[in-house]
C-alpha cells in the first residue's frame, strides 16, 4: 500500500513542467492507492502584484489566482479521464492562509477541493524561508515567530492537515548548516498538536527532507511520536514532489516512521473527509 498526498504539477511556480496527465500515468504505473495533487496557492500572493501596488521584480511572483484556476481545471479533467483507474485527489497547498482569511475562505468555498494542506512558507514581512539568508543570531527569533504563526493557522482551523511542520529547518539546518536547538519550542509545538487534535484535523509526514540535505522527514520522528502520544489520529503522507521522477519517494520510509510512532492507519481525503488505510 502506497499513497502520495502532497505533489506539485506544472501549475506550481517552482515545479517541473509535468502535466497532471503525466503524473497520473506514473501514479498508475507505481500502483498508488491514492494521489493528491496539491499545487501551491500562496494566499498572501493570490492576485497579480499590481493589486498589492508592488512594482519590483521578484522571483516568487504574484498571480497565484491564475495558477489555482489552471490547477483546479486540469485536476478536474484528469479525475474524469482516470475515473476507475486512479484514486486522484483534488488538493491544494494553501500557504499563509491567516494572512488574508477572506481570500482563503473564497478558495475554500470551491466544491472541487477534496483536500487542503495548510502550510506556512513565509512569515509576515519576510520572504519564503527558502530565500532568506540566516545568521545564527536571527534563528531563535525567526523560529519562535514561525511556530507562533503556525499556532495561529491551527486556531484558524480550516485546513485538513498541517503541512511540513518543520519546513524552516529544510533551509536553516539543511541548506545553511546552522544547527537549531529545538528545545525552546517544545511547548508551542505541543500546543500546535493539541489544537489540531482538538479540532479533529491532522498532520502530514512530508518525506521531501529525506532526499534533501536535511535528511529527515518534516516533521522528524520525535514530533510524529509526540503527536501520537498527545492523541493524534490523523496522519497523511506526502513526497512533496515537484517532478514526476520524485513521485512517492520516501513514502515507505514515512509509513515505517508512522508505524514506529504507534499509528496503525494513515489517511487520505476525499470531499474534505478523511478515509483511513491500515498500515
Ligand atoms: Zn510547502
Ligand atoms: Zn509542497
Amino acid at each position: 500500500m502506497i499513497i502520495d498526498c502532497h505533489t506539485h504539477s506544472r501549475n506550481s511556480f517552482d515545479a517541473d513542467n509535468d502535466t497532471v496527465k503525466e503524473r497520473c500515468q506514473r501514479a498508475i504505473q507505481l500502483g498508488l492507492d491514492a494521489m493528491a495533487i496539491t499545487d501551491h496557492c500562496e494566499v498572501n500572493r493570490f492576485y497579480e502584484k499590481e493589486y498589492y501596488h508592488i512594482t519590483e521584480e521578484k522571483y516568487n511572483d504574484y498571480g497565484f489566482k491564475r495558477a489555482y484556476e489552471a490547477s483546479m481545471e486540469e485536476i478536474s479533467l484528469a479525475k474524469d479521464e482516470y475515473s476507475g483507474k486512479l484514486n486522484l485527489i483534488c488538493g491544494i497547498e494553501l500557504g499563509q492562509a491567516t494572512a488574508d482569511t477572506a481570500v482563503a475562505d473564497m478558495i475554500l468555498s470551491d466544491k472541487r477541493l477534496d483536500f487542503v494542506i495548510g502550510s506556512m512558507h513565509e512569515l509576515p514581512n519576510h520572504d519564503d524561508f527558502a530565500f532568506l539568508d540566516y545568521s545564527k543570531e536571527d534563528v531563535p527569533k525567526l523560529m519562535e515567530e514561525n511556530f507562533t504563526e503556525i499556532l495561529k493557522l491551527c486556531q484558524w482551523n480550516k485546513f485538513d492537515v498541517l503541512g511540513h511542520l518543520t519546513y524552516a529547518l529544510r533551509y536553516i539546518q539543511g541548506n545553511q548548516k546552522i544547527q537549531v536547538d529545538m528545545s525552546p519550542y517544545n511547548d508551542i509545538i505541543a500546543a500546535i498538536f493539541e489544537t489540531i487534535i482538538k479540532n479533529g484535523k491532522g498532520i502530514e509526514i512530508n518525506t521531501s527532507g529525506l532526499r534533501q540535505a536535511y535528511g529527515k522527514t518534516f516533521p522528524s520522528y520525535e514530533y510524529i511520536k509526540l503527536y501520537k502520544d498527545l492523541g493524534g489520529e490523523i496522519i497523511t503522507l506526502g513526497s512533496d514532489c515537484h517532478s514526476t521522477a520524485d513521485l512517492a519517494k520516501g513514502i515507505p520510509e514515512g509509513i515505517e516512521l508512522a508505524r514506529k510512532a504507534g499509528f496503525s492507519q494513515i489517511a487520505y481525503y476525499k470531499n474534505r473527509q478523511p478515509h483511513f488505510l491500515k498500515i
